[in-house]
C-alpha cells in the first residue's frame, strides 16, 4: 500500500509547486472520516482512496484532483458533509467529491425507463468537471483490482458487466487506454473465468517455452549492436482480453493461437525504422502478407509503426513492431496524447478543463436536454457512446468528434450552425474536397465560408448528424416560408390594383379565420403555393362584385393544391422520396439499406434506380459519374407494414441450445427470418449467416440489442456491400 508521504513525493516530482498542504489536509480529513472502516479485503479502508489517488498521479493530475481522490468516498460512506470538505479543501474539491458521489449512486442495472434518467445523471455529473470522471475511473479500476474479495458471485458479475457497458467505453472515449486495457482484462476474467484461464495458460505456455522471449530479445539486441543501431528492444505477451478478441475475430481455436508475444524495437528517428526492418528481413524469412507499413500509411487515428512477422531466430513465428519513441507515445495514448499535450502547453488550467477536447461530452449533454422522452434520451446516449466515431481536428488543433460517416458539411455544422450555413468549400488535409466527403479519423478539416452561400434541400443528403439536419431543415423552412409570404403578398398586391383598398394583415384576417388558420401569413403562403387563388381572395373581400359559388371553387383549389404537393415526388410503394417518374426502383441487394439510414439512388443503365446505403462499398465504382447520383431519402409516410431485408453474420459459442436461443430471440423481436445458414462450425464456435426482414433502423437496433444480450453471441456484424 502506498503511504501519504510517497504520494506527495510523486505529485511533487511532476509538479514541484504542488500545494502539499492541501494534499495533507485532504488525507487527514479522509483518515478521520473513515476511522476504523475496513475493506472486504481486510485492509483499512484508507488504502482504497490512497490507491485511487496513486493511480491518478500516473496521469500527472493536479493536486485538486488528487485531493478529490483521497476524499471521494467520504460523503457517501462516512458522516462527512459537503460543507466540511468545502471548509477544509475549498469549493472545487468539494464539488468534485460531490460529483463522484452522485456518479457512484447511479444504478445502471435498473429497468429501462430509469436507465435513461441514469445516463442523464451520469453526464450531468461529468459535465461539471471532466476530472470527476477521471477520479471515478480510477476508483473503478482499483475496485476491479480488488474484486476477488467480494463474496457474492452475483455482485462480482454485476460490477464487471457495468464496467464493460459504461466505464470501459468512457475510458476509451477519453483515450485512457492504460486504464481501459486493464479494466478489460479484469472484466474478462470475472465474466468468463474458464476462457480466461485457458488463454492465460496458453500464453504462459508459449511465453515460457525455453525462455524464448528473453532469447529472442538478446538475439535482436546483439544483431542491432553489430550494425551500430541504437535501439530499445522489448517483448511481451498480449493481454488475455486482446488475445480472446483476436480468437473471436479471426475465428481461431486455442491451438491456432501462435503469435501471442509482440516484440517492439524503438529507435530515435524514422529512417532507422526502415534500416531495422531491412536488417530483420535479411536475417529471417518474412511471412508473406504480414508486412504493414503504417509509417507511410498511418492508421486513421494517427497510429504509426512498421509491422512484420518472421520465422524468428529459434524457428518460431514472431511478430515485430518497429517505431520511433514519438510514434510509441501516440500508440499508447492515442487521442489522449493530443489533449495532454495541449494541457501541458496551456497556461490556464480552467480553460483547458472546459476546452474543446470535451466537446463530445457537451454534445451528449445538449442532446439530453433537447430530447423529449426518456426512451429517446437512452437511444441517443447509447448511440453517442458506443457507436464508432471519428476524431477530426480543426486547423488550430482543436478536436471534434463526429459519428462515423459524418461529412465535411457535418463538421461545419458541428463547429457552429452559422459556419454550416455559410459553408462554401471544404479542405481536408489542405486539399479541396466535395462537401459530402466522408471524414476519416485524424483528418484536419478547414471550412471556407462565404456570406453569399445559401443552404439548399440537397444539403440534407450530405449530412448524417442531427445537428446539421435540424439546422438545414430549420433554414429551409424559414427561407421557404419567408419567400412564400413575400411572393403571396406581391401577387395579392397586384390583384388588388385598381381596388380602393390597401393590403394589410387586418384586411386578410377574416380570410385566415375562414380557413381556421392562426396566422395571416398562412394566407399569403397559400396564395404563393397556388392553394388559394388571388381571384378567390378578391371575391371574398368584395363579395358584391361576383356571382356565388366562389367558396366551393376555392376549397376545390385548395384540395388539388394539396394533393399535387403530396403526389409530386414520393413513391408510396417503396417509401422513398426524390425519385424520377418512369424509372424502376430497386433496393440494392449488396447493402440492403433499411429506412432510417442514409441512402442514395444510382441511375442504372437499364433505366432503373438502384437504392444503395451511403455506406455501401460498391458506390466507389460510380464516383466518377456524379450525373448518375440521385439524392433520395426515406419518406416519412411509409407504409407501416412494409418490411425490408438485411443480412447478418454472427459468431456464436458452440453451447447447447444456442441456435434455438438465437432464432427465438429473433422471432421475439418481431423480426422475420428469411434465410438461415450455419456457414462454419468447430468445437468452439458456430459461424451463422442469416437474412431477416424488419421495419427500419430502429427495429434493427432493437434486434441487435436483443442479440447482443445473448451470452453465447461473440460477434455480430451486418453484411453490407
Ligand atoms: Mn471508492
Amino acid at each position: 500500500m502506498i503511504r501519504q508521504y510517497e504520494l506527495v513525493a510523486k505529485v511533487k516530482k511532476y509538479n514541484p509547486d504542488a500545494d502539499v498542504a492541501l494534499l495533507n489536509r485532504a488525507y487527514v480529513f479522509s483518515m478521520r472520516a473513515h476511522g476504523n472502516q475496513m475493506r472486504a479485503s481486510g485492509e483499512p479502508y484508507l488504502t482504497h482512496p490512497l490507491e485511487v489517488a496513486d493511480l491518478l498521479t500516473e496521469l500527472h493530475l493536479d493536486e485538486e484532483t488528487i485531493a478529490t481522490a483521497l476524499l471521494h468516498d467520504t460523503i457517501e460512506d462516512t458522516l462527512a458533509t459537503y460543507e466540511e470538505i468545502e471548509k477544509i479543501c475549498g469549493k472545487d474539491v468539494a464539488d468534485m467529491v460531490e460529483g463522484v458521489t452522485k456518479l457512484s449512486k447511479i444504478d445502471f442495472q435498473d429497468k429501462n425507463e430509469h436507465q435513461a434518467e441514469n445516463y442523464r445523471k451520469l453526464f450531468l455529473a461529468m459535465s461539471s468537471d471532466i476530472r470527476v470522471l477521471l477520479v471515478k475511473l480510477a476508483d473503478r479500476l482499483h475496485n476491479m483490482r480488488t474484486i476477488e474479495f467480494k463474496k457474492k458471485e452475483e455482485s462480482k458479475r454485476r460490477i464487471a458487466k457495468e464496467t464493460m457497458d459504461i466505464y470501459i467505453p468512457l475510458a476509451h472515449r477519453i483515450g485512457l487506454y492504460k486504464f481501459k486495457t486493464e479494466l478489460e482484462d479484469i472484466c474478462f476474467k470475472t465474466l468468463y473465468p474458464e476462457e480466461y484461464a485457458k488463454i492465460v495458460e496458453r500464453i504462459d505456455f508459449v511465453v515460457q517455452q525455453d525462455d524464448l522471449v528473453e532469447k529472442v530479445i538478446a538475439h535482436l539486441k546483439a544483431e542491432l549492436e553489430k550494425r551500430d543501431i541504437k535501439a530499445e528492444v522489448s517483448g511481451r505477451a498480449k493481454t488475455p482480453y486482446s488475445v480472446w478478441r483476436k480468437m473471436i475475430n479471426k475465428n481461431l481455436t486455442f491451438d491456432q493461437l501462435t503469435d501471442i508475444v509482440a516484440y517492439r524495437i524503438t529507435v530515435d528517428d524514422m529512417g532507422k525504422c526502415y534500416e531495422v526492418l531491412g536488417m530483420i528481413h535479411s536475417l529471417y524469412n518474412a511471412l508473406p502478407g504480414r508486412f504493414k507499413d503504417y509509417i507511410s500509411n498511418p492508421k486513421p487515428n494517427g497510429y504509426q509503426s512498421l509491422h512484420t512477422s518472421v520465422i524468428g531466430p529459434f524457428g518460431n513465428k514472431e511478430e515485430i513492431q518497429i517505431r520511433t519513441d514519438h510514434m510509441h507515445e501516440i500508440a499508447e495514448s492515442g487521442v489522449a496524447a493530443h489533449w495532454l499535450y495541449k494541457q501541458k502547453n496551456s497556461t490556464d488550467k480552467k480553460q483547458v478543463t472546459a476546452g474543446n477536447q470535451y466537446e463530445w461530452l457537451r454534445n451528449i449533454i445538449d442532446g439530453l436536454q433537447d430530447a423529449g422522452s426518456a426512451d429517446e434520451v437512452l437511444e441517443n446516449t447509447k448511440m453517442e457512446l458506443f457507436r464508432d466515431e471519428v476524431f477530426i481536428f480543426t486547423p488550430s488543433g482543436d478536436l471534434i468528434s463526429l459519428p462515423r460517416g459524418a461529412s465535411g458539411l457535418d463538421f461545419a455544422f458541428a463547429i457552429h450552425s452559422e459556419v454550416g450555413y455559410k459553408c462554401k468549400a471544404i479542405k481536408v488535409n489542405s486539399k479541396f474536397v466535395p462537401l459530402r466527403t466522408e471524414l476519416r479519423n485524424g483528418n484536419v478539416v478547414e471550412i471556407v465560408t462565404n456570406n453569399g452561400v445559401k443552404p439548399t434541400k440537397g444539403w440534407l443528403s450530405m449530412v448524417i448528424t442531427s445537428k446539421a439536419k435540424n439546422s438545414i431543415n430549420r433554414y429551409i423552412k424559414e427561407q421557404e416560408f419567408e419567400v412564400a409570404i413575400n411572393d403571396g403578398k406581391s401577387m395579392l398586391e397586384k390583384a388588388l390594383k385598381g381596388k380602393d383598398v390597401k393590403l394589410t394583415d387586418k384586411l386578410i384576417k377574416p380570410l385566415a379565420e375562414k380557413y381556421k388558420w392562426d396566422e395571416v401569413d398562412e394566407v399569403y403562403k397559400a396564395i404563393s403555393q397556388g392553394r388559394v387563388s388571388t381571384k378567390s381572395v378578391i371575391e371574398f373581400l368584395f363579395p358584391e362584385e361576383v356571382k356565388p359559388a366562389t367558396e366551393e371553387e376555392t376549397i376545390e383549389q385548395l384540395e388539388t393544391g394539396l394533393s399535387n404537393r403530396k403526389g409530386q415526388k414520393s413513391n408510396s410503394k417503396t417509401g422513398i422520396e426524390g425519385l424520377v417518374d418512369g424509372l424502376v426502383v430497386n433496393i440494392s441487394k449488396c447493402c440492403n439499406p433499411i429506412p432510417g439510414e442514409r441512402i442514395v439512388g444510382i441511375i442504372t443503365s437499364g433505366k432503373g434506380i438502384a437504392i444503395h446505403s451511403r455506406m455501401c462499398k460498391n458506390l466507389t465504382q460510380y464516383e466518377n459519374d456524379p450525373e448518375r447520383w440521385l439524392d433520395v431519402s426515406w419518406s416519412s409516410q411509409r407504409d407501416d407494414e412494409q418490411v425490408y431485408r438485411t443480412k447478418l453474420r454472427m459468431l456464436l459459442l458452440n453451447n447447447k441450445g444456442v441456435l434455438s436461443d438465437l432464432t427465438n430471440t429473433i422471432f421475439n423481436a418481431d423480426v422475420n427470418i428469411v434465410d438461415f445458414n450455419v456457414e462454419t462450425q468447430n468445437e468452439d464456435y458456430y459461424g451463422v449467416a442469416c437474412e431477416v426482414e424488419l421495419k427500419d433502423i430502429e427495429h434493427f437496433g432493437y434486434l441487435m440489442s436483443k442479440l447482443r444480450s445473448i451470452n453465447a453471441v461473440a460477434k455480430i456484424e451486418r453484411v453490407q456491400g
